[in-house]
């Protein structure tokens, strides 16, 4: 009898555990001591939003359980959300401060604008297909996201209208760096871009006295930026 009470509790336990998410907790924990803070990411804000941000919540179900895994997951259309060490990686080199206003190209899955929108004061992220605009503006909402503004398009031109940004991620690849992107960066800002076809560079741009600084970071694998570029030859 003992034995059938104690059996009955644990099960309890157990779906209260899984069905409110409490193991992603210990998980998200894992994740950021083994594949980021053990890579060298030290910004005490960027590991604290990604902690916090739920990733489940931006992957498709079938790959939930894989959420925090270190590599990236498919999220439909032939796209993917990026491996969690590059995504906090970006989010370093960009430098976030509380009232930094953002843009992002690629939105995606969101998750990469929301791990902004906890570190920003404003987000503003443009995607060229509809379908994942639209999804990932629903979940912004269901997360009470107030400062993330999406919008269907090609980000080759960037946001004219809310630029300059303090600090621009580019998260698909194109071959060389938009010029649209290289004015709406504000002086002092940071921008970081992975560039080139197959084999590509993450390059990290600053806008020092109105020249233009780049460095190379690591090489990546994102998947191409699609849109005008494939048609705009660099002059
Ligand atoms: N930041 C995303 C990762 C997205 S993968 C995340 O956190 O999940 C790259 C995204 O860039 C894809 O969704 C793809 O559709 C989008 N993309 C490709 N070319 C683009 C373009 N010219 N403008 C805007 N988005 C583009």
């Amino acid at each position: 009898m003992k034995l059938k009470i104690l059996i009955v509790i644990l099960a309890i336990f157990q779906f209260v555990y899984v069905s409110a998410d409490i193991h992603f907790v210990k998980f998200r924990q894992k994740m950021v001591e083994k594949q980021i803070k053990a890579r060298g990411v030290k910004n005490k804000r960027v590991l604290e939003a990604l902690l916090k941000v739920e990733r489940h919540k931006f992957v498709p179900k079938k790959y939930k359980n894989y959420s925090y895994e270190d590599y990236p997951l498919p999220i439909g259309y032939g796209q993917t959300i990026s491996q969690p060490y590059i995504v906090a990686l970006m989010t370093e080199l960009i430098e976030p401060s509380p009232h930094d206003r953002v843009l992002e190209i690629g939105t995606g899955s969101g998750y990469q604008a929301a791990i902004l929108a906890e570190l920003c004061k404003e987000v503003y992220t443009v995607e060229i297909i509809p379908e994942l605009a639209n999804q990932a503006e629903k979940i912004f909402k269901e997360l009470g996201y107030k400062n993330i503004k999406v919008r269907i398009g090609d980000g080759f031109y960037g946001w004219e209208e809310y630029s300059p940004f303090d600090g621009i991620i580019v998260t698909c690849a194109p071959e060389y760096i938009p010029e649209p992107l290289i004015k709406q960066l504000k002086e002092g800002g940071r921008m970081v871009i992975p560039v080139g076809d197959y084999f590509q560079e993450l390059v990290l741009v600053r806008k020092v006295k109105g020249k233009i600084k780049k460095k190379k970071i690591i090489p990546v694998r994102f998947v191409p930026m699609k849109g005008d570029i494939e048609r705009i030859k660099k002059d």
